[in-house]
């Protein structure tokens, strides 16, 4: 029976947050505890799957994932890439490995290091020369030479918001059985569209995503063509690497790998002007006014994504701009219920409310981890509900409470989590459906918010997932780069970025 390694890294690192992503904001799950914690719509789940179907031995060794949030601390990052290593090594000591299937986000950054997949992909490759080795990606990877260097071939998710991720597992280790089973040789080429995006501009379910998608899976179809990704790159790290990458691998033939490559680069270079938000999006006074005087329709619960500060794509989650602007308006006064928010991350002021429910307290709350965009609150209020320890759907545990003042039911959380699912809420004592409004830390919302949003704006605010790309200060970032600079030509051809090795 043919062995394959499989490991999982998962993190989208944002440079602009101050945080250093550590130990205990990852949920890290070792060996044959990974086929016990399979989740649904998870990437590796789609890789275990397809390989023990097709009767492989599958050697799992880690899985490590954490909300995205600020840069990943060297030694914690060391340790799971070690450890990935050791166990590899000795997989490969009792037996060979056939194959390595990897299932990875693309857009991890460490501390001191810069890029953490590459690097990675790096040490594997000196340890295994000779095996294949592919790994699916998240569709917001920024495409390195070194991970294009070190691995045969690369699938992205093609669905946003991400729906397709047990599909694109499957991708993964499909191309991995067709290497070791049809001899096939992966030739991969990656072409550098210079455009810096954010998520919430490039759903899949608008154009001209839509198009360029269904190119995608045009192009796959094509006969020796393996996988076609649009790799949409994360526009709030800092780095000579951001941007978006076309990723095509095909069955041998480099010439059609480049050929396909450079056509569909040429694709959505033309289609860049056509990107633009999906929902409704207006600066944060304007999107709050809009707010206020739709609750007059009745059509409830209205939806407001605080976007500039968005733990699901890295930010702080600590920013008080927008909050202070809600608490402050006498508006929020005059509503029926109060503004349900979700939420603040201070473990501090979270844990200041513990054993407290039913007290009146003073509490100090956020701006601990980024003092620079905004500044913290203090307000008098009520503790309306404590929950020790709560997650939920894989979440990592977080002690929640739930503080009232200024006409705000607001969520404080101990840890860096995300305002997901309205289950927080409920869980909390909060039903969203019977709240006029409903503020959340997010850019668009989530399905299972979107079912309970009557409407849903979203709010341009400040914070380190600022939607609004011309006013971050980029150092590192190649230029020029569509929106940062005006126009300028762009030859796809030129761009074509060949392998080495
Ligand atoms: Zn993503």
């Amino acid at each position: 029976m043919k062995r394959i390694l499989v490991a999982a890294m998962h993190h989208e690192s944002n440079s602009f947050n101050p945080i250093i992503t550590s130990e205990k904001d990852f949920k890290v799950i070792y060996g044959e505890d990974i086929f016990n914690n399979l989740r649904d719509n998870d990437s590796l789940t789609g890789i275990i799957k397809t390989l023990q179907g097709a009767g492989y031995e599958v050697i799992p060794t880690v899985s490590a994932r954490a909300v995205p949030n600020g840069e990943i601390d060297y030694d914690f990052y060391s340790r799971i890439k070690d450890e990935i290593i050791r166990r590899a090594r000795a997989a490969q000591k009792e037996a060979p490995i056939d194959a390595i299937t990897l299932s990875l986000h693309g857009s991890m950054r460490v501390k001191k290091q810069g890029e953490a997949e590459g690097y990675f992909l790096e040490e594997l490759r000196a340890i295994f020369p000779d095996i294949p080795i592919f790994s699916s990606l998240d569709m917001h990877t920024t495409m390195t030479t070194r991970m294009h260097n070190n691995c045969d071939g690369f699938v992205g998710y093609k669905c946003a918001p991400h729906t397709d991720c047990s599909e694109t597992g499957e991708h993964a280790a499909r191309m991995t059985i067709a290497a070791l089973e049809q001899k096939v040789t992966a030739k991969s080429a990656w072409v550098r569209v210079p455009i810096l995006i954010a998520g919430e501009q490039s759903s899949t379910t608008v154009e001209p995503m839509i198009e360029l998608t269904n190119a995608l899976r045009e192009c796959e179809k094509r006969e020796g063509i393996l996988a076609a990704s649009y790799l949409m790159g994360y526009p709030w790290a800092d780095n000579e690497d951001s941007s978006i990458a076309v990723y095509v691998v095909t069955d041998g033939d480099l010439e059609l790998a480049e050929r396909e490559a450079v056509r569909l680069a040429e694709l959505i270079w033309a289609r860049k002007d056509d990107f633009c938000f999906q929902t409704e999006t207006y600066h944060q006074q304007e999107a709050l006014d809009i707010a206020f005087d739709a609750v007059k329709d009745g059509k409830l619960p209205i939806y407001i994504s605080d976007s500039g500060d968005n733990p699901t794509a890295g930010a702080a989650s600590d920013c008080t701009d927008f909050l202070k602007l809600i608490m402050s308006d006498q508006r929020t006064d005059m509503l029926k219920e109060p503004i349900v928010y979700g939420g603040i991350y201070d473990p501090t002021a979270t844990k200041q409310c513990e054993g407290r429910v039913g007290e009146e307290i003073s509490l100090t709350f956020g701006a601990k981890f980024d003092p620079v965009t905004s500044s913290p609150i203090t307000a008098v209020g009520t503790v309306k509900a404590y929950i020790k320890d709560w997650s939920r759907g894989g979440m990592i545990k977080s002690d929640l409470t739930l503080f009232n003042s200024c006409g705000v039911d607001l969520v404080l959380a101990e840890a860096h989590v995300g305002y997901t699912i309205p289950e927080m809420f409920i869980d909390l004592g909060v039903n969203p459906e019977d709240r006029e409004i409903v503020v959340c830390k997010l850019g668009y919302l989530t399905h299972q918010h979107s079912l309970v949003a009557k409407r849903s704006i979203m709010a341009l605010t400040r914070g380190n997932t600022n939607e609004d790309l011309k006013t971050l200060e980029y150092k590192q970032v190649r230029r020029p780069i569509f929106p940062l600079d005006g126009d300028f030509r762009y030859n796809a051809l030129d761009n074509l970025v060949k392998k080495e090795g």
